[in-house]
């Protein structure tokens, strides 16, 4: 990197004043920190602003030019950085005969858009999987009504501020190389608001809303699941001076099912079947989700189905019913999963063993060596993969 200063700022040696200024002011656009957030462009921005400072000073430049260091002075270099790229723009622009756009931004609105807020309701999974109403009590500001969100009292209006006549900003001047500085704070005694409310409302206390507690109803749509946030536009809090509603989410907790697990849009559930109906084959009904529903008696909604279980089935086998599961929340609806587990029989009479021993003799099955092999993946993932297969 080059350490002559004329170079770091890319002109002749006998450059002016002028064009000296107008070569900093370009480099500064591109490397502030403000505007440039590259750690390389911000070394770069340091040594071209210790290069302004030297070479914007007839002394200092003068010493550099006969050969003398012009960091000797216990110049720190790169002061420049601690001005924002507004304050140089503004030393550049602002100021000069009152033209362009170096003034201030002026008065900070009172009214301003609320907050977004938050809730969490639990609701039951058929309610998640087919949609609900729900009644809500929420908690935000809204609008103050005695003062309709001006914050003055009834029949008074803000005063201008005195102190920073109704501007909102009030100048510091700080000298520095580049000429003075002007920077523009938000003035105090009005908060930046240009204005003073010199006879507050007595309900709101000034600040346009007041919190309150009401009632609504959320239609929670079908396909939700744990996570979902239903918006509600502008349901949230009121801002100050009255402003604009935020919104309000509604984010929904699925509460456990005591029949169903979900994972995903697919549904999954274990039915027990005796060994002797496994052997032998049986019908199971199966409750459905929507049975979960309140519903009229002649709604006509499947509350259970047959799910036939053929005989010899094992235990761990997987039944995949397809659109039995959740709908989506981008339609379609996913499938349920039912693994069946054979019970064997525990604490058997006399008679039933007597049956079972001469079952296992007629079976050949008195003296059974087992059949060790490893453990499967789980017979889901294979009816899986057998689906996706074809
Ligand atoms: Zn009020």
């Amino acid at each position: 990197m080059s350490t002559d200063l004329y170079e770091l700022l890319g002109v002749a040696r006998d450059a002016d004043a002028d064009t000296l200024k107008k070569a900093y002011r370009r480099l500064a656009r591109q490397l502030h920190p403000d505007v440039n957030p590259d750690p390389e462009s911000q070394e770069q921005f340091k040594l071209v602003t210790a290069a302004y400072e030297v070479l914007s000073d007839p002394q200092k430049r003068a010493a550099y030019d006969r050969g003398g260091d012009p960091f000797s002075g216990g110049f720190g270099g790169g002061q420049g950085a601690g001005f924002s790229f507004t304050d140089i723009m503004d030393a550049f622009f602002g100021g000069q005969g009152g033209g362009g756009q170096g003034g201030g931004r002026g008065p900070r609105p009172r009214v301003r858009r609320g907050q977004d807020a938050l809730i969490r309701i639990e609701i039951e999974l058929a309610e998640a999987a087919f949609g609900v109403s729900r009644e809500l009590k929420v908690d935000t500001a809204i609008r103050c009504t005695t003062c309709s969100g001006a914050g003055a009292a009834p029949g008074t209006q803000p005063v201008p501020c005195e102190t920073c006549r109704g501007v909102g900003e009030v100048a510091h001047v700080q000298r520095s190389f580049l000429g003075e500085i002007r920077t523009l704070r938000p003035c105090a005694a009005c908060r930046g608001f240009g204005s003073v409310i010199a006879d507050p409302c007595r309900d709101c206390a000034g600040d346009g809303r007041i919190r309150s507690r009401r009632s609504l109803t959320v239609k929670i749509p079908a396909g939700v699941d744990t996570g979902t946030r239903v918006q509600l536009t502008e349901q949230g809090e009121v801002g100050p001076g009255g402003g604009p509603a935020g919104d309000l989410y509604v984010e929904i907790h699925v509460a456990p099912h005591a029949t169903f697990e979900r994972n995903g849009n697919d549904l999954h559930c274990t039915v027990s079947v005796p060994m002797t109906a496994a052997a032998l084959g049986t019908t199971i009904a199966l409750p459905t989700l929507e049975a979960d529903l309140e519903q009229d008696e002649d709604s006509g909604v499947e509350t259970s189905f047959d799910l036939p279980i053929p005989a010899g089935t094992q235990s761990g086998h997987q039944v995949l019913l397809r659109g039995r599961g959740v709908p989506g929340l981008r339609g379609g609806r996913g499938d349920l999963v039912v693994s069946i587990a054979v019970e064997t029989p525990g604490r058997l009479d006399a008679r039933q063993e007597e049956l079972l021993r001469e079952l296992a003799a007629i079976r050949g099955e008195e003296q059974p060596t087992g059949d060790v092999r490893p453990t499967h993946k789980s017979m889901f993932g294979r009816l899986r993969d057998a689906f996706t297969a074809h």
